[in-house]
């Protein structure tokens, strides 16, 4: 390692932010992890911990921490709208005792957060950075919302998100869309008819896309989402909450008892996804972690589990290589094929389960069911799911 004392600043405190903060602090960098957000707030919605993610925690020792507070998934369970399988996948048709876990994002965070503050980690809550600039020695500086400068640093890494403002000024290309179909979410006591490990989801035409996500204690939580097209969210909000409730329920009616504890539109709350390309992750002393260098739908369930292993390959990088340029490259040569594998079937699934087209829904209800019946295929779709390809005839070693 060349450069055991870089000092580092972080921006973003969600997942990619705070568990790269861990793994550059223990490995004796000096970390500043700066999050808009005035306190670490409870947010987000649930999510699905992959295997992948797992591995990473466990690396960093907090798996232990986090997985007897999740709910071990276990299969995916997908249903089209005559409750025929579409997808019927258990992980452990890859390798026994394969699983994801349900958790919740502020859960990961209070986890990730202890062990960054314990490693020596600086957390700035209340700091919302408007600008990356350089000085005249190219390093980089940075200037927060209350016009005061941070820095110079010797690496910046962009944590910020999807919707990341800094994104642009870090001179790496980039290209942000924003799909049309988004979702609304909620999150409740689990109804006994949810089995505890399981994944369950139910559509119709593309246009109906419901499911459930056993997201564990303290409380036997479920995460509920429906899929919406952003442009129709404010006429729900005008409209009718138990005519939507009927809706809903026509795809799942075992979920009456969750869909009980919603009274306002505003229990839930409405997810927007992006599309983010770039070429690369990397430039000047700067690096782009998590969403902010490939947000994704969340079709495949995978952000958080990109996030935190763009963490971990960038500490590998950082280790294996003599200078920070050197690690920077070979951060995002390390990353390449897993992430755009990801996005590349993200992007071609997405509009199977969530767009405008008639003609793709029937071609979904056609071909999954027979393509699940194809043991290859099979194997391949399972290890999709567990985050472990790398492209269409390769996969992460394990
Ligand atoms: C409905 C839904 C369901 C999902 N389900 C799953 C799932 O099952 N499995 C899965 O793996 N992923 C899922 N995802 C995706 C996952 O949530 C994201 O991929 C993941 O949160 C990305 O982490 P991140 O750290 O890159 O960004 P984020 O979690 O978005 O964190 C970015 C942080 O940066 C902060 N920030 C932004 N700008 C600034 C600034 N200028 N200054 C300071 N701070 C700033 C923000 O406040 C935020 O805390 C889902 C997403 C959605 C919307």
């Amino acid at each position: 390692m060349a450069h055991p004392h870089l000092r580092v600043a972080i921006i973003g405190a969600g997942t990619a932010g705070p568990a790269a903060a861990v793994f550059l602090a223990r490995a004796g960098h000096r970390v500043t992890l700066y999050e808009r957000a005035p306190v670490n707030l409870p947010v987000g919605a649930g999510f699905l911990l992959q295997p992948t993610g797992m591995k990473v925690l466990q690396q960093l020792g907090l798996l232990d921490a986090l997985l007897p507070s999740t709910a071990p998934i276990r299969r995916l369970r997908c249903l089209d709208g005559g409750s025929r399988a579409l997808l019927n996948l258990d992980y452990e048709e890859v390798s026994p005792g394969l699983r994801g876990a349900g958790t919740h994002r502020a859960l990961l965070l209070e986890v990730l957060l202890k062990a960054a503050v314990e490693a020596g980690v600086s957390v700035l809550w209340d700091h919302a950075i408007r600008a990356l600039q350089r000085q005249p020695d190219g390093r980089p500086v940075l200037c927060d919302g209350r016009g005061v400068t941070h820095g110079p640093f010797d690496l910046v890494l962009l944590c910020d998100g999807a919707q990341s403002a800094l994104r642009a000024q870090s001179g790496i290309p980039c290209r942000v869309d924003r799909y049309p179909w988004g979702a609304l979410w909620f999150i409740g006591r689990r109804p006994e008819a949810f089995s505890v490990d399981t994944l369950w989801q139910r559509v119709g035409t593309t246009r109906e896309l419901v499911g459930f996500l056993p997201t564990g204690t303290p409380e036997d939580l479920i995460s509920f989402f429906w899929s919406i097209r952003l442009a129709d969210v404010e006429a729900w909000r005008a409209g009718s909450l138990e005519a939507w409730k009927t809706g809903v329920l026509r795809h799942a009616p075992q979920a009456a008892p969750l869909l009980d504890q919603i009274t306002r539109h505003d229990q839930l709350a409405v997810a927007a996804y992006h599309d983010v390309r770039m070429p690369c992750w990397h430039g000047d002393r700067v690096a782009v972690l998590g969403d902010a260098g490939h947000a994704l739908s969340p079709q495949l369930g995978q952000g958080v589990n990109l996030a935190l292993m763009d963490a971990a390959g960038l500490a590998a990088a950082l280790d294996a290589e003599k200078t920070l340029e050197d690690a920077l490259a070979c951060f995002s040569k390390r990353r390449r094929r897993h992430l755009e594998f990801y996005q590349l079937t993200t992007r071609s699934m997405t509009p199977f389960f969530q767009s405008d087209s008639v003609m793709l829904g029937h071609l979904r209800d056609l071909t999954f069911p027979l393509a699940g019946k194809i043991p290859w295929v099979r194997r391949q779709m399972v290890m999709t799911m567990a985050g472990l390809k790398t492209g269409f005839f390769s996969q992460l070693p394990r």
